[in-house]
Formats: structure tokens, C-alpha cells, sequence
């Protein structure tokens, strides 16, 4: 259980102790010197990556997360267990601590912002940090309802130690150096640069009080996440690319998925919303001009609400209907 005073009581920085299984699977990426390299085996790399890759950002990012689209539950369950065979903990921890980044991006309670607690402590060093273990369960109730989900959440090494055992049984120790964990470790980092480096490098198309940017090298290693500005400016839409040319693979593969009728009412941006930076002053442009500066810099607080809560930037969603 998620509570204020078991947080405060753990200290913020990485744990030592619970650092050792991520070190390991870096290390074991070593094996590869006894294995030696076959094309068919870096293939199988990149192939266990991209379909990883792919659970990470349609399942873990936009739906559970972002609930950008809907489906059955059965395919809501294979999402979960897709999403966690990236061995990035279980699913309702993942979104839980996602939807707390968007409610305070780069404010003083963003868990992995690089301009509130340096660059690498948001690209590792809270997943190192015993103090974030805990799920905030009200900020995924909806999900927390499902018992599969729970039980997956609570067990969350299944998916990965049963991939790591086939991977083992069809192919030997090649096969779980290469698809496993050179995959993984270049998985794991594939994501963690969202959380870090898009804050940091990129550019900038709308004005949002946090400092995300916008990158089509991290939209490419990503399968579409690179477009993080857009994303920050409206979350809940299936496509983070928004025009065409910004190239986002996952909702590619959504729009086929909709076709089968797997997944259904992929939410979108509206013209409003996309369009909304051809609205700006020249002043507004200028400030976006210098925002898009490598590096980082202070972002806006947030404006509150009647209700006390940060304001959200972005507009209302249009559902469309394949
Ligand atoms: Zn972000
Ligand atoms: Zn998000």
C-alpha cells in the first residue's frame, strides 16, 4: 500500500541492494563474448525489442496510462503481460507513477524530472530508489479493479522469467544473451530516455508549463514516444505524432489492430488542438524558439485550479470511431 509516511521514511536515492538485479542483466549482456555474434541472433534482438518496445508504449504508456483507446479485457490482459515482459515492474505501478508525471511535470513532485533532480537521477535513479516502490492506488483505480490485473501487478517478474525460460529452451544461451538481455537492457534504456532525455533535447511546438520537446532520432527508438511536446500538450490521444511526417510506429500498428477489431476508439487531436500553435504570438514564438535550446532551463509553475489541483494543458479529445 501506497502512503505518504512509508515514502517519507525511505531515502530518495538509489538503493544499493535493490540496484543489484539491473546491474546484473547489464553485465550479462558481457556473455555475448562467449556466444559471438550471428546475424540471425541480432535480429532476434531487434525483433524481441520492437515487440517489447511496442507493449511498453500501447500498453504500459497509452492505454493503461493514458486509457487512449479501448479493447476486450482478454486483450487488455495480453497488453499488461506484453508491457511487462520488458521487465519494467507491474503495470498499475508503471501507469500509476506515469499519471503522477503529468499531473506535476517538472514541478517540484515530478518523480523523474531532470530539471528538478538532474538528468540521470530521472533516467535510473528513481527506479533504483526503494523510496517509489509503492503504487499509488487511487490514481489507478480504474484498472486496480480487475483481479488478472492485480495478481500481474503483484507478480510482476512472471512475464519475464517465463520469456527468459523459453527464450533458453528454444535457442540455448545465445538466445538469452541476444533476446534477452542485450534487448532488454537496450529496452530499458530505449524507455527511460523519454523520461530524461526529451525533457533535455529536442524542440519545442507548444507552449506547456513543463519542458518536454519534441524528436523524431527518439520517435524512431521509441515506436512514436519521441513526440513527447505533442504528448504533453494532450495525453490521452492513440497517436503522439501528429502529422504525417512524424513518424510513430505503435499507432500504426493500433490503426491495423482497429481494423481487426482488437482495439476500438482510438482517441485523436482535434485540428483545434494540432493547430494550435499557428495561434501563438510572436512572442509566444520566440519563447518556444528559445525553449528549444539544448539543454535545460526553469519551467512555468503550474497555474492552480478552483480546486487546488494544477491546471492540465491541451483540450478536449475527439473520439473517433474506426
Ligand atoms: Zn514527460
Ligand atoms: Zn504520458
Amino acid at each position: 500500500m501506497h502512503t505518504e509516511q512509508s515514502e517519507q521514511a525511505q531515502p530518495e536515492k538509489f538503493n544499493l541492494v535493490a540496484s543489484v538485479p539491473f546491474v546484473l542483466v547489464h553485465l550479462l549482456c558481457g556473455l555475448a563474448f562467449v556466444t559471438g555474434v550471428h546475424w540471425q541472433w541480432v535480429l532476434l534482438a531487434v525483433a524481441t525489442y520492437v515487440v517489447r518496445m511496442f507493449g511498453v508504449t500501447a500498453g504500459y504508456h497509452r492505454y493503461f496510462s493514458h486509457r487512449a483507446f479501448s479493447t476486450n479485457r482478454v486483450f487488455q490482459f495480453a497488453l499488461a503481460f506484453l508491457a511487462q515482459l520488458s521487465a519494467q515492474k507491474g503495470v498499475l505501478w508503471w501507469a500509476a507513477h506515469h499519471r503522477h508525471h503529468h499531473r506535476s511535470s517538472d514541478q517540484a513532485d515530478d518523480i523523474h524530472s531532470p530539471v528538478q533532480r538532474g538528468f540521470w537521477y530521472s533516467h535510473v535513479g528513481w527506479i533504483l530508489s526503494t523510496r517509489w516502490e509503492a503504487t499509488n492506488q487511487s490514481a489507478i483505480r480504474d484498472f486496480a479493479r480487475y483481479p488478472e490485473l492485480r495478481w500481474l501487478d503483484r507478480w510482476w517478474l512472471v512475464p519475464p522469467l517465463t520469456g527468459g525460460v523459453l527464450l533458453f529452451a528454444l535457442g540455448g544461451l545465445p538466445w538469452l544473451v541476444w533476446g534477452g538481455f542485450i534487448s532488454t537492457v537496450a529496452l530499458w534504456h530505449g524507455t527511460f530516455v523519454i523520461n530524461s532525455v526529451t525533457h533535455v533535447f529536442g524542440t519545442r511546438r507548444y507552449l506547456t508549463r513543463d519542458t518536454s520537446r519534441n524528436s523524431l532520432v527518439l520517435a524512431l527508438i521509441t515506436l512514436g514516444e519521441g513526440w513527447h511536446n505533442n504528448h504533453h500538450f494532450h495525453q490521452n490521444t492513440a497517436n503522439q505524432g501528429w502529422f504525417w511526417w512524424e513518424i510513430d510506429l505503435t499507432f500504426y500498428a493500433l490503426k491495423v489492430l482497429s481494423l481487426f477489431g482488437v482495439v476500438r476508439d482510438l482517441r485523436l487531436p482535434s485540428e483545434q488542438t494540432k493547430l494550435a500553435f499557428t495561434r501563438y504570438t510572436a512572442e509566444q514564438r520566440a519563447q518556444l524558439q528559445q525553449e528549444s535550446r539544448f539543454g535545460m532551463y526553469q519551467p512555468k509553475p503550474p497555474v492552480p485550479t478552483p480546486e487546488g489541483t494544477p491546471m492540465l494543458s491541451g483540450f478536449t479529445p475527439v473520439m473517433i470511431k474506426r
